[in-house]
């Protein structure tokens, strides 16, 4: 990322509308308000450069969800809103493919469902196809969404999933970041303190005193948020060295989502585990679980990559946002004020469409 995004600049003081948070959905927010509103004057407020979001620290699937998420979303959510959000994010999918998958080598793959063993039932699971393709279907999804098969490889069941893809995160933050640029939103590196509510405006508090008025404020600080509504949920992922003649092609989903995998060109890179320690994992400090590390690292050699031989290039961990109902959504906190955070493992779908969502309030 250019440092020059981030050198202080002469703020005005008084804004159109401000937004706290730098990733994808602060950033979205930000193009879409312009785009309605080219003269409004748009002021983005991140403490961290940037660094920390989630948006930079993603695994880059472009995903909706597979049938096991689908179908524990249909028992949290009631189908009409599980429905709702694959919608949602099948939609967001198809508007970053067509504005910036240039920039950020979106390319679109088949993604699977594996089932490596039998406490997850894959028998039942198919004999929920059909209505989850119908239901699929009826929000504009294709014909026949998940699809049966046999991973020769692995020698497991799976389910292929059409329409998902795979996308370089880091591209697409700067993507975004270059278009704000270019529509003349302006950055500031601070931390957010507090707001308050004046006569005709918002009173924005930043770290060292500085005040800027605005006419809007949204907080799109995600699992930074400190509020009882949204936790933070840690999540950890590796990555290999490149690897000779790999086989593995695609997106891989199993249990439930908690745990993805895909190739990045000729490296793998594997994610999730959090459920093994819901708790350890509950927190904005973006330390390596050596936990969950070393058994994405077994599962890996000893299962999914068995007799292929690899180095760990990489890890690390990131934080996203979960909200206490699993839902993200736009939230309405007051005159002018807006809350769009809790985007959980879903924000590069998602995030654009409810941006566009929130901008229409505005
Ligand atoms: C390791 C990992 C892998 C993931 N992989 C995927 C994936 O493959 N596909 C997918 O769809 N999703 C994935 N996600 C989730 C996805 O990255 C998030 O849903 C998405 O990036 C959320 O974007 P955001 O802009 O809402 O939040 P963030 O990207 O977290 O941005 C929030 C910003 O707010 C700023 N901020 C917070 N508090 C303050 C404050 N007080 N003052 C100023 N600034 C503040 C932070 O510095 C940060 O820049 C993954 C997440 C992680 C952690």
């Amino acid at each position: 990322m250019a440092w020059s995004f981030w050198q202080i600049q002469e703020l005005n003081k008084n804004y159109d509308l401000t937004i706290v948070g730098a990733g994808f959905t602060g950033l979205h927010t930000a193009i879409a308000f312009k785009r309605k509103y080219p003269k409004a004057s748009v002021l983005i407020v991140d403490q961290g450069l940037g660094v920390n979001a989630a948006s930079n620290r993603n695994a880059g699937f472009a995903c909706f969800g597979s049938p096991t998420e689908l179908l524990a979303n249909y028992q949290h959510l009631g189908r009409d809103a599980a429905l709702t959000m694959a919608q949602k994010r099948r939609e967001g999918i198809e508007f970053l493919a067509h504005t910036y998958g240039k920039a950020c080598d979106y390319v679109p793959v088949t993604s699977h469902e594996l089932f490596l063993d039998a406490k997850h039932d894959f028998e039942h699971v198919v004999s929920e196809l059909k209505l989850l393709n119908a239901d699929l279907k009826s929000v504009g999804f294709a014909t026949e969404t998940f699809k049966p098969s046999l991973n020769a490889q692995l020698e497991i069941n799976q389910i292929e999933i059409c329409g998902e893809g795979q996308l370089n995160p880091a591209k697409l933050h700067n993507a975004l970041l270059d278009n704000c640029r270019a529509v003349g939103i302006q950055f500031c590196n601070a931390k957010f303190i507090d707001h308050q509510l004046l006569q005709d405006d918002i009173a924005v508090e930043l770290e060292g005193g500085m005040i800027i008025k605005t006419t809007a404020l949204v907080l799109a600080t995600n699992g930074f948020s400190n509020t009882t509504n949204i936790k933070p949920a840690r999540a950890q992922v590796l990555i290999t060295e490149p690897i000779y003649n790999l086989q593995l092609e695609g997106n891989y989903h199993f249990d439930k989502g908690y745990y993805y995998l895909r190739n990045v060109g000729d490296r793998v890179l594997f994610g999730g585990g959090r459920n093994l320690d819901f708790e350890t994992e509950t927190t904005t400090d973006l330390s390596l679980n050596e936990f969950i590390q070393s058994h994405l690292e077994n599962l890996l050699r000893n299962k999914l990559l068995q007799n292929v031989p690899f180095q760990i290039a990489h890890k690390w961990a990131g934080i996203m946002g979960i909200r206490q109902d699993g839902t993200p959504k736009v939230e309405v906190l007051g005159n002018h004020i807006f809350r769009i955070e809790g985007m959980s493992g879903m924000g590069v779908a998602l995030s654009p469409v409810l941006a566009q969502e929130l901008v229409e309030l505005l």
